[in-house]
This record gives C-alpha cells, sequence and structure tokens, in this order.
C-alpha cells in the first residue's frame, strides 16, 4: 500500500507537510509555517502555542493521520527555510522520531527548534537507511540557501521524489550545481511531487549569478557620494550575503550586518565552514544592545554598508526600527535603499511591506526594489524535471489552486491526464498511489 497524505501547501504557498504511508510504515515530509499567518499572529504580540498557530493555519493540520503516527519513522526536511521547517518547534514533540536532513538545516533547526529535538544529518548527494524497506537520498539542488534537496524515497513500490524548492541553477554564485546526473539515474519513479509556485511564469528562472550583477550595477558606479547604502535580503539566503559583502569590498566600504536572524543564519552557516563573514564584516545580532556603536557608524556612514533585517517591514526587523527612529542609524535623504527581496504576495506581508515603503519616501531615500531572482523554478524548468524523470504520477504542491492547476496544465501538454496521473489535492486529503 503506497499512499499519500496532504497535510500542507496544497491551498498556499507555504505550511509545507505531506505524509507518505508506505504499507506498515509512513514518513513525513517537511513541516513547514505559513508565513502570512505567523507573522499576523506574531504582530498581535499575543501568546503563541500550538492550538493558537493551528487555529490561524499557521503551521499544517496534521489530524488527517493521528491514527498512524506510531508508523512514522523519520521525519524528512529539504532545507532551512521556515515554510519548509518551521512548524517543528510546534509540532514535532507529538512524533516518536528522528528529523533527518542536511547538516546546514540541521543546525538552523536547532537554532530555531531548542535541543529536544532528535537529529539525524545526512550529507548532501547521499542517502539515510530509514527502516529495511525505505532508503532516502538528499539530492542537493540550487535554491536560495545552503544545502537545498530535493528527496528521493526508495522503496519496493519505486521512488518517490519529493522535489520542491529548486531551480536549475547553471550559474550558482556559492555551492554547487543542482544535481541532474543523480536525477536521471532513477529511473522507476513512481510519484513526483513538485514545486507549483512558480509554474505559472512561462520561462526558465535566472541564474543568482543574475542577482548579483543587478546588486553590482546599483552599488558600483552611480551616484553614491557620501550616502548612506542599506541592503535588505532573506536571511538565510548566505549566498546573496556573500555578493554583497564581496561588492562592498571592491567599493572600499566595510560591511555590517545588522539584525538577529542574519546574525543566526550567519552562525549557522560558519559553524559547519560554508562561509567566513566574521573575518571581514561586522555582525550585530541584537542593535538595542549596540546602539552606541551604531550612533558611531551613522556619524560616518559613507564608511559602511548596512545589510539588515527587515525587507518585508517586518515590525520588529532593522529596516523598521530605523525608519521609525528607535535606533540611533538614521536614514537621510538620497540614501540607497536596496530591496535584494521579492514581496511574498500575501495580504499581512504586502501591507506590512507598503507602510515601509511609504516611510522611506518620507525620508526621501531613493528605493530600489526587486533587486532579485527566484530560488523555485519556473515552468520551462519544470518542464525539464518531469522530462528527467518521467514519473509514473505527478502530485503539483506548494500552490493554492490557481498554482497547482498550472503545474496540472504542464502535465496534460507532456501527456499526463488529470486525476489519472496527474492528481490535484487539497489540504487534508489522502490519495492511493499504489
Ligand atoms: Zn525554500
Amino acid at each position: 500500500m503506497l499512499k499519500v497524505h496532504a497535510l500542507g501547501g496544497y491551498n498556499e504557498v507555504g505550511r509545507n507537510m505531506t505524509c507518505i504511508e508506505i504499507d506498515r510504515e509512513a514518513i513525513i515530509l517537511d513541516m513547514g509555517l505559513y508565513m502570512d499567518r505567523f507573522i499576523a499572529i506574531q504582530e498581535k504580540n499575543g501568546e503563541m502555542n500550538r492550538e493558537i498557530l493551528q487555529a490561524e493555519d499557521a503551521i499544517p493540520n496534521d489530524e488527517p493521520i493521528k491514527n498512524i503516527r506510531s508508523k512514522i519513522k523519520g521525519i524528512l526536511i529539504t532545507h532551512a527555510h521556515l515554510d519548509h521547517m518551521g512548524a517543528i518547534r510546534w509540532m514535532a514533540s507529538k512524533y516518536k522520531c528522528p528529523v533527518i536532513t542536511t547538516p546546514f538545516t540541521a543546525e538552523v533547526i536547532k537554532r530555531n527548534s531548542g535541543n529536544s529535538v532528535k537529529l539525524i544529518t545526512v550529507n548532501v548527494n547521499s542517502s539515510f537507511k530509514i527502516s529495511n524497506n525505505i532508503e532516502a537520498e538528499f539530492i542537493n539542488v540550487t535554491h536560495s540557501v545552503p544545502q537545498s534537496t530535493i528527496i528521493n524515497l526508495k522503496t519496493k513500490y519505486g521512488s518517490i521524489v519529493y522535489a520542491l524548492d529548486y531551480k536549475n541553477d547553471n550559474h550558482p554564485t556559492l555551492g554547487r550545481k543542482t544535481n541532474i546526473k543523480k536525477l536521471r539515474k532513477i529511473d522507476d519513479v513512481i510519484l513526483l511531487i513538485a514545486d507549483s509556485t512558480n509554474a505559472d511564469e512561462e520561462r526558465k528562472t535566472f541564474s543568482e549569478h543574475i542577482a548579483r550583477e543587478m546588486l553590482k550595477d546599483i552599488m558600483v558606479g552611480m551616484e553614491t557620494d557620501r550616502h548612506g547604502l542599506f541592503l535588505t535580503t532573506f536571511s538565510s539566503h548566505i549566498a546573496r550575503l556573500r555578493s554583497m559583502l564581496q561588492i562592498s569590498e571592491t567599493i572600499g566600504r566595510k560591511t555590517v550586518f545588522l539584525g538577529r536572524s542574519l546574525s543566526e543564519y550567519i552562525s549557522s552557516a560558519e559553524k559547519i565552514g560554508i562561509v567566513n563573514f566574521s573575518e571581514k564584516a561586522e555582525i550585530i545580532g541584537n542593535t538595542t544592545k549596540a546602539n552606541k556603536k551604531l550612533k558611531e557608524m551613522n556619524e560616518k556612514r559613507e564608511d559602511y554598508i548596512f545589510i539588515v533585517t527587515g525587507g518585508l517591514g517586518e515590525k520588529n526587523a532593522v529596516l523598521t526600527r530605523i525608519v521609525n527612529d528607535e535606533l540611533n542609524l538614521k536614514i537621510f535623504p538620497k540614501d540607497f535603499i536596496v530591496f535584494s527581496c521579492e514581496v511574498i504576495p500575501t495580504p499581512t506581508i504586502q501591507a506590512n511591506r507598503k507602510i515601509l515603503e511609504h516611510k522611506l519616501h518620507r525620508k526621501k531615500a531613493r528605493l530600489f526594489k526587486d533587486i532579485h531572482v527566484s530560488g523555485h523554478a519556473s515552468r520551462e524548468d519544470l518542464r525539464d524535471l518531469i522530462k528527467i524523470l518521467s514519473p509514473q504520477n505527478i502530485l503539483p504542491a506548494h500552490g493554492d489552486l490557481a498554482k497547482t492547476a498550472s503545474l496540472s496544465l504542464l502535465g496534460w501538454e507532456m501527456g499526463y491526464e488529470l486525476g489519472k496521473d496527474i492528481h490535484i489535492m487539497q489540504n487534508g486529503q489522502s490519495l492511493d498511489i499504489a
């Protein structure tokens, strides 16, 4: 018996969680937060516990698998983004099994979820035997956080390939390319669970190299004079942060990273030897404590590049606090504010970002928006993936109905038939595959 339980990420972009039941055993793939709802609760400053998060749809609803909890042998995590691992903190204790993932992701989970989580690390491009019947292979892919993987679950029914959050970057700026060779070797894919986040984008997702060139174009050669340079991106995007650091070296400014989540992600990456930012940059996690230092930096602002948290206008993030005059570091007219991120299209996040932009305009700053390339495969990359794997069945995930339908349409173009070998599921539904 091979059965899929869609638990989260099938009605929305986020809170990814899927359970695969294989005879007498079962595996959970990802356990993520729905960021929009999570941020909304955070901003109310109210109490936060599993029940509240569940009621507000900020974490997946695992009710449908409550009777098979004892069958679950492992929680497998693809990468270190909160919409894939952020719910571990709230939900993993229900399951008496280890969380299995790559070293960088494990390090981030440890910081996010505490020491009570039993973690097993597996290097990228390596396999782990979960039981006599199930083996998991963590295949290296390019995305927007280090050590991202596609997981191949090898079972007696064939391979189940869980391919969320990846792109085929031919010129990554950090880490190795997507391991296409390994993907080509899998010749018995019974089910492909695929990322539909960008399935409606009719193109290829461009390389991280392009984002670096865009940043360079802004930071080198524009009329920056003595103006402040503020950059922001996703704190987990170590490759992007590295590009920013390298460019600031070429223009002779010293890099300062400001904000707790930046400091956390950088520490995780340094701990397992992916980067060494501390050697060249200053990293300040607690800005409140560093207010005296910020005052000195503010007076010599032309010597620095400030990489800050808060590109999405989050309430307690550094950029928001600067623009609200809560810190000694200030924004002056003509300062550069470079948003090297996209605005996640959900209501709370969009509203927060609008407020932030409005306040920056009041300060007469120069804004540079969407200096970014996505980490998600677009329609034409997905076509390649389907061609490489030729799965018997496809299940679109990580998107609402419009997005999963987009991927289904692509499947139809490639000879699949909706309801027969390409399946649209909603959270809470289960499906027999074999
Ligand atoms: Zn991701």
